[in-house]
């Protein structure tokens, strides 16, 4: 049963069960009271009747000294049709509880008399066919004689009162049962809409659809339920999101990974099937050898890049303060005796957090891709400098530069703007993406501005550490 529903049922059921009660409490509080004031007029107008017979009996002529039956009879008959209205109904009975005169249509045992006794008046109701009456019954004395004497008060119109009380109300219950259903309707409807709305969503998002958002109609605790479902879906979508990225990368460094493995392969196969198959001279030999080595040392280049990239996202990095003196100083000593390419350094003297070894390695990246893209002897600047958000080195070639729609893509393993030149300088097309992994564990990453036919600048930050630090580094 759907929530909505089971709060239309029980809300029902409550109305049903107050309204039943108050009704039936209301009703039957008015009865009562109403027979109540019916009982007091029937002993009121009993004690009238009593205190009537009384002066009537006292009228009786003196000879008697009891009061004769036939007398009874005729003060009984005259108060039967005098005073307002006719049909009262009455009985006498003598001490004997036998009766001396009873009214037609008045039909009640002699109970009541004993109570009478002894409260000189009682009353009850009773029922007599389909009809009710209140009984009242009052001792007499009168010329030596205990007599009684009972009224019936016809009362059916209190219980006829009743019922239409409760019929009408009945009615009335029924009218205002499907009133408040009809209402209840709509305001649980609208209370559990949040639900329906999260609801759907929830379908949505099980079904792939993470994009979808519940929309939020309140601001209540289910206004706020609906914001932090959505703050969850736009969590869950962005970590999807970065999974799919993740697994579509690694589908493309594992194709990229097989084609690049095919081609040198293929070459190292046709060529050593040649030596083996045929008698070749020996300039083809020595050709075909050659062909060989180069491409195993190509794959041994790339075996050895994706090793280092492995390792790099294994172990992380341990970040040191590193004089910026000493990274220069290397590269220096690495580049300089080449002698093929004009070198400028040109750096401010600071200490970065970093990891030696790796921003070595970046560096040398650069370096070799800036002497790749260049001509001999052309000139290659390697900056470093102070700035307020870290310390940034900067490696400016003037070579061939890279188009503008390529930029983004040369950090993927194995991009190569032009493969067969890139090969040909023994390029894997790894040495950026292992760049961009390590720069990932400074926080860092490459920052590459170029303009084909004119050259390239490619730039990072590291954060520095205080110059106060570093000298008193130097001073130990
Ligand atoms: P590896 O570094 O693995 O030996 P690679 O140098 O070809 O091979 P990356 O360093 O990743 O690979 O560079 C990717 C590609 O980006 C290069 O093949 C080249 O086409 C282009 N590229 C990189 N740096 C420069 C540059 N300074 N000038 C022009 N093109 C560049
Ligand atoms: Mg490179």
């Amino acid at each position: 049963m759907k929530f909505s529903q089971k709060l239309l049922l029980w809300t029902t059921i409550i109305i049903a069960l107050t309204l039943g009660f108050s009704g039936y409490y209301f009703v039957n509080y008015v009865f009562e009271t109403s027979l109540e004031r019916e009982a007091e007029q029937a002993l009121d107008e009993n004690s009238i009747l009593r205190f009537a017979f009384e002066t009537a009996a006292l009228n009786v002529p003196v000879r008697y000294d009891m009061l004769p039956d036939g007398s009874v009879e005729q003060i009984a008959a005259n108060l039967e049709t005098g005073g307002q209205g006719t049909g009262r109904l009455l009985r006498i009975c003598d001490e004997k509880r036998q009766t001396l005169y009873a009214s037609d249509g008045f039909e009640a045992d002699d109970a009541l008399l004993g109570s009478a006794v002894e409260d000189q008046y009682a009353y009850r109701v009773i029922r007599a066919g389909d009809r009710y009456y209140i009984q009242t019954a009052g001792s007499v004395s009168a010329l030596g004689r205990g007599l009684y004497l009972e009224t019936l008060r016809d009362v059916s119109q209190v219980f006829e009162e009743r019922e239409t009380g409760f019929r009408v109300y009945r009615r009335l219950m029924i009218l205002m049962l499907a009133l408040g259903i009809a209402i209840m309707y709509f305001i649980a409807s609208g209370l559990t809409k949040p639900i329906r709305l999260l609801m759907r969503a929830t379908k949505k998002m099980a079904a792939g659809d993470y994009g979808y958002r519940a929309e939020q109609i309140s601001s209540d605790e289910l206004g706020l339920l609906t914001q932090d479902f959505n703050s969850m879906s736009e969590a869950l979508e962005r970590t999807i999101g970065q999974l799919e990225d993740e697994v579509q990368a690694r589908e493309d460094f594992v194709g990229a990974f097989a084609h690049e493995l095919k081609t040198p392969l293929t070459s190292i196969i046709g060529y050593a099937d040649m030596l083996r198959s045929r008698k070749l001279d020996e300039e083809k030999s020595l050709l075909s050898a050659n062909y060989i080595y180069t491409e195993g040392r190509r794959l041994e280049t790339m075996s050895l890049r994706l090793l280092d990239i492995i390792v790099t996202k294994k172990d992380g990095a341990k970040l040191q303060k590193v004089p910026v003196a000493s990274l220069f100083e290397y590269l220096r000593s690495m580049f300089l005796p080449n002698g093929s390419m004009e070198f400028v350094f040109d750096y401010e003297e600071a200490y970065v957090l970093a990891d030696l070894s790796l921003i070595q390695t970046v560096l040398v990246n650069l370096l070799d891709n800036a002497c790749k893209a260049s001509e001999a002897g052309s000139r290659i600047e390697v900056s470093g400098c102070s700035e307020s958000a870290g310390y940034r080195f900067t490696v400016r070639d003037f070579g061939i530069g890279i188009p503008q729609e390529e930029l983004s893509k040369i950090t993927q393993a194995f991009y190569m703007v032009d493969k067969s030149r890139s090969r040909s300088r023994n390029g894997a097309g790894l040495g950026l993406a292992l760049c961009t992994e390590i720069l990932r564990l400074h926080e860092s990453r490459l920052e590459i501005a170029s303009v084909p036919g004119e050259g390239t600048t490619v730039g990072f930050l590291l954060p520095e550490a205080g110059k106060e630090v570093c000298h008193e580094e130097e001073q130990a």
